[in-house]
């Protein structure tokens, strides 16, 4: 299996790494031709409206979005999951629209910007997800068919799946657990409904 690792800008390193983990090849991607025989695509957290610009130059929003639509499985984390979502709240970023739901943007205000918290995420198994927020976005509303696989204490869902679309507002990337990678990799391989 190969999996690419958007690179126009973020924490794209930290995922190759985790893959290479797995025993998963995974290659980088920032033009449009490196996109070719991948299984699955991940979105690394950065700065959404950074990535989302450089996607625009580089020309991949388009063929991203092709590949997508004909069943490509794609992952993002944090403001990866950004760029995933048919919605940002209050913002002109421009998203891909590949999951139906709507986030917003830095969600934890300057207060508590970043935080670590241990997630109860029932498709990982019974031993709590370390998640680490940055600067972290929420899931404001979805769409029926989204899945919510995780959610603060309050409920604010953090998590969700819809189809072959996979998103997380923390970084699993920047942990030893290795689960929500694997759950990935499973859901590309088609192992999963
Ligand atoms: N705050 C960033 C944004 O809105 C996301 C931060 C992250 O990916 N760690 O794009």
């Amino acid at each position: 299996m190969k999996i690419g690792v958007l690179a126009s800008q973020g924490a794209f390193i930290e995922h190759i790494k985790t893959l290479n983990k797995l025993d998963t090849e995974a290659v980088p991607v920032r033009l449009p031709g490196e996109l070719k025989g991948l299984d699955g695509l991940i979105f690394p957290g950065g700065e959404s409206t950074t990535i989302s610009r450089l996607m625009a130059s580089y020309k991949l929003v388009d063929e991203i979005d092709a590949l997508a639509k004909d069943g490509m499985p794609v992952f993002g984390t944090c403001a990866g999951m950004i760029l995933m979502a048919r919605e940002i709240s209050g913002n002109t970023t421009q998203s891909l629209g590949l999951m139906d739901i709507t986030v917003k943007r830095n969600a934890f205000g300057r207060q508590v910007d970043s935080f670590e918290t241990q997630l109860k995420i029932q498709v990982l198994g019974e031993k709590p997800f370390p998640a680490v927020f940055i600067r972290a976005p929420i899931i404001e509303s979805y769409a029926e068919d989204v899945e919510v696989l995780a959610r603060l204490d309050d409920d604010t869902p953090v998590a969700a799946r819809q189809g072959k679309m996979l998103g997380a507002a923390f970084h699993p990337e920047l942990t030893d657990d290795l689960r929500f990678h694997e759950y990935f990799l499973k859901m590309a391989s088609g192992k999963l409904n």
